[in-house]
């Protein structure tokens, strides 16, 4: 069909459209939710404000800031010596570059081991502490990295031929550890809950949870900013939706015209030849026998097969297609009937 590329265009569009429009209310959502979260100091009163607003059934979504405080042996770093903290990730990236299909080549990272690890642990501030949950699962998680080395690959002559064919090459590989140190002071965002009469904090189902070692407004002022590439992207990907739909409405139009005209002159040849035949049939007043069973105007012209039946005129024949009106048998073929 003429309109099938843009329909897929349109609809690919349309879907990049969505997903565009998610991220960005997403976003705007986590803004919302960042900028009313109150600051809570860790400190005795603390579990009074979350037991009151739990009894209430509100939960509560507040920042707090304290220290990294492991409960247990810290971990210990695999790559840094003298390095310790509650959660370490540890990653294998090969760096690459492929021949893309335009036959540019492309660096591009790919991830070929990762591990992590966690630890219980609080953020502590003198003698409170409130347990940080699920960690490793926030939607933010800034840690320190402690090890970062590359090693450039020398390829032989051997993979320089295999990437000629693959159309990739290995360019090295970089092994990087993040550990979010013991002692140092994070800021939390999440859902506040007290279990048991001690606090935690995990991620809450609207925004997630939220642990930098910036402040609230540096992480909002962060999130501000990718609000623009979005509305970039949904602006570009509306402008592509609305021409798409423009082109496609005026195929149809166009189509449609095209339909209505074609009919115009379908109808117009039709009547031209009833007229026709009307003047070619004879002048002389026939016997009811002689005449179609349908109009009872014209003579019998049509014979249906394989009844037999002379029974129809040429100008009802068309809309008698099924059976034969006088014996009600399948009508499989029509030819011109001749009386002589
Ligand atoms: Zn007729
Ligand atoms: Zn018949």
């Amino acid at each position: 069909m003429d309109i099938l590329n843009e329909s897929v265009a349109l609809g690919v569009d349309l879907l990049i459209f969505g997903l565009c429009v998610r991220e960005y209310v997403h976003n705007r959502r986590v803004v919302g939710l960042l900028k009313t979260a109150p600051h809570y100091s860790i400190d005795g009163d603390l579990k009074g404000i979350v037991e009151r607003r739990q009894a209430e059934g509100l939960p509560v979504y507040a920042e707090i800031r304290g220290t990294v405080t492991p409960r247990g042996v810290p971990l210990r770093s695999a790559l840094a010596p003298g390095v310790s903290g509650v959660l370490q990730i540890l990653k294998l990236q090969e760096h690459r570059v492929a021949r893309g299909f335009t036959g540019f080549w492309m660096e591009h990272r790919k991830l070929l081991f990762r591990s992590a690890n966690e630890m219980p642990f609080e953020l502590r501030s003198q003698q409170h502490g409130v347990e940080i949950v699920d960690a490793l699962g926030a939607a933010v998680l800034d840690v320190d990295v402690v090890y970062d080395h590359y090693k450039l690959s020398t390829p032989s002559f051997h993979d320089l031929i295999l990437g000629f064919f693959t159309g990739i090459r290995q360019r090295g590989l970089q092994t990087t550890e993040e550990v979010l140190r013991d002692g140092s002071s994070l800021t939390a965002i999440g859902r506040l809950q007290l279990v048991g009469g001690s606090l935690r904090m995990q991620p809450s189902p609207e925004a997630g949870l939220f642990l930098t070692t910036a402040t609230k407004s540096g992480l909002i002022q962060r999130f501000e900013a990718a609000k623009w590439p979005m509305i970039l992207k949904i602006a570009l990907c509306g402008a592509v939706s609305g021409f798409l739909i423009g082109l496609l409405a005026k195929k149809l139009y166009r189509k449609k015209r095209q339909q209505k005209e074609e009919a115009r002159i379908h109808s117009r040849l039709e009547r031209e030849r009833r007229e026709r035949r009307a003047r070619s049939r004879p002048a002389a007043p026939l016997s009811d026998d002689q005449l179609c069973v349908v109009c009872a105007t014209n003579p019998k012209e049509i014979i249906l097969l394989p009844c037999g039946h002379v029974c129809l005129c040429e100008d009802c024949s068309p809309r008698i297609a099924a059976t034969c009106p006088v014996c009600r048998g399948k009508i499989v073929s029509k030819a011109a009937a001749f009386i002589a």
